[in-house]
């Protein structure tokens, strides 16, 4: 079998990648250990604009955050599926120096601030929401269904025989100036989107992968008034409402994790978090865990290896995946099949 790109991980980064490349004319086969719990299929996939207990606009925002609401809608489009939900972010302060800094800021930082930011005085209820210092909410936000987009993406592949389930070890590639090859699979580029085990592989083993483990809960309240909260609510840790007294909650950064799976320590440290400010009581009907892929915060890395011009890297998108990744996989599709180049502060090359 001959394609122009194999992809390695059907993760967020592999799926948006081969969304760039079909759309551009190429044959892609995705090749995925297909297990249930990765990365991307426990996520929450919020999009927040301004985020982190800094309270700052996100990396490049004013450019990710567009590409990002373009792309979904338009794939949304495309399947006729609903994959993202605009939900408005209410954000609250956990402490004073935080509302010093978001006055500040609000000035400072105008053009990355006010076009995300909702004007109506900013409420919640104080029944609901532990609320002594206030806040600010966001317009424009909101959370993919990262799941579903990602089965949407397999079977849109599948009907083009671009997906198959496997483990591709790094050792069975074979590369030269022709072409590479993997079993019967020839291609023109291999590109590794493996997520957290990104340097686990002969290629990348130099990349500085530093995966932190999240935990996230599914919770129930019989609470009417949190019941009527459609917000997303936040003050690092989140509320995420699914409608009928259901909630999903999240999430801690371990960097010390044993293993990837959810652990008793998680679920507290997550329930932690959200009782700080979350009042009504709640029980937890599922707990999931997984570990990000992280190399600089939720800065990611592309391009092609210094040396394999052959073999290319997507990962580091960290916890902004969502947001950030449709931007990043098109720029990286534009530079493999059109050799535009990349961004310094997202090239392999240049970082490392
Ligand atoms: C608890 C939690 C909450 C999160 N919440 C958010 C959020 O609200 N918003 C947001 O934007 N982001 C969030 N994230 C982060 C987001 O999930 C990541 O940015 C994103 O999923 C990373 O995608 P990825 O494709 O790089 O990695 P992954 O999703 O890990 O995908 C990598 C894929 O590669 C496969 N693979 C690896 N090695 C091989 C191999 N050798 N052969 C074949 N297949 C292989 C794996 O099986 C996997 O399917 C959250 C993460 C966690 C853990």
């Amino acid at each position: 079998m001959k394609v122009d790109y194999l992809i390695v991980g059907q993760g967020l980064a592999g799926s948006l990648l081969a969304w760039q490349l079909l759309e551009r004319g190429q044959r892609v086969l995705v090749i995925d250990r297909d297990e249930p719990d990765t990365c991307s299929k426990v996520a929450a996939g919020i999009v927040s604009p301004i985020t982190g207990s800094r309270i700052a606009p996100s990396w490049r925002i004013n450019e990710f955050l567009p590409f990002a609401h373009q792309f979904y809608w338009k794939i949304e489009e495309q399947l006729g599926e609903k994959f993202f939900h605009h939900t408005r972010i209410a954000r609250l302060f956990r402490e004073e120096k935080q509302q010093v800094r978001w006055e500040k800021l609000k000035v400072e930082q105008a053009e990355n601030i006010t076009p995300y930011v909702s004007d109506d005085p900013f409420q919640v209820d104080n029944a609901v929401f532990h609320n002594d210092l206030g806040g600010f909410e966001m317009s424009q936000a909101g959370w993919l269904d990262v799941p579903a987009f990602l089965r949407a993406t397999q079977l849109h592949l599948l009907e083009r025989l671009g997906f198959a389930i496997g483990k591709l070890n790094a050792e069975d590639v074979n590369v030269d100036h022709e072409g590479l090859k993997w079993k019967n699979i020839e291609a023109k580029s291999i590109i590794f989107a493996q997520g957290w085990e990104g340097n686990r592989n002969r290629f990348f083993d130099f990349m500085p992968m530093n995966g932190t483990k999240g935990e996230i809960l599914e919770i129930e309240c019989n609470d009417v008034a949190a019941a009527a909260e459609t917000r997303i609510v936040n003050r690092e840790g989140w509320v995420l409402p699914l409608g009928n007294g259901k909630f999903r909650v999240g999430s801690n950064y371990d960097r010390e994790f044993e293993n990837a799976g959810p652990t008793e320590a998680g679920k507290q440290a997550v329930t932690e978090r959200v009782s700080q400010f979350f009042k009504p009581e709640f029980s937890v009907t599922d707990h999931r865990a997984a570990i990000r892929p992280v190399i600089r915060q939720s800065r990611a890395v592309i391009g092609r290896h210094p040396e394999f011009v052959r073999v290319a890297f997507f990962n580091g998108l960290g916890s902004k995946g969502v947001m950030n990744g449709p931007f990043i996989a098109n720029q990286l599709a534009e530079h493999l099949v059109y050799g535009e180049p990349i961004d310094d502060d997202l090239d392999l090359r240049k970082n490392y």
